[in-house]
């Protein structure tokens, strides 16, 4: 059965697995034993960093909850150095997940994403729910857990 998430590419044909491995350069960042951190070569703005476990997964869905510690402190560790070095007053942090959320490389990162006052990203299209349509939809989602 294939389980939605799994590693489906060889690690040796995947872009961010030859980063981790020296292969292909990087803007390194951060690395420690478990994570590499690099800049974004196509920056939503300027320090747009991704956050990268070395071990290779597609996606959230196959990522261990033993590595999520590690990935956490890097990911604050990262966003705060990140925020300091560009004088940004806040971060994003923004993980794709399947190509219908925009996921182009298919090993699991995490963009940290820089943020200042009045700098016209906008990232958060907001909409409404119909009567009752809120309540049905927590219900279906609730009950596939
Ligand atoms: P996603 O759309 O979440 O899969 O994000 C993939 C990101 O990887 C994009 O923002 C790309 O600009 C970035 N990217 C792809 N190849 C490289 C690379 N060799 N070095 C740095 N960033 C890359
Ligand atoms: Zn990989």
């Amino acid at each position: 059965m294939h389980v939605k998430g799994e590693s489906s590419m060889a690690e040796s044909e995947c872009i961010f697995c030859r980063i981790v491995n020296g292969e292909i350069p990087c803007a390194k960042v951060y690395e420690d034993d478990a994570v590499l951190a690099f800049l974004d070569l196509g920056p939503m703005a300027k320090g747009h960093t991704l956050v990268v476990p070395k071990r290779h997964c597609e996606n959230l869905l196959a990522f261990p909850e033993e590595e999520a510690p590690a990935l956490i402190a890097a990911l604050k560790k990262v966003g705060n150095a990140v925020m300091q070095a560009t004088g940004a007053g806040g971060f994003h942090v923004l993980q794709n997940n399947f190509p219908a959320a925009g996921q182009t490389v298919f090993h699991l990162h995490w963009h940290i994403i820089p943020r200042s006052e009045g700098d016209g990203m906008s990232l958060w299209a907001q909409g409404t729910y119909g009567e009752g349509e809120m309540a049905e939809l927590a219900a279906s989602i609730a009950e596939r857990m």
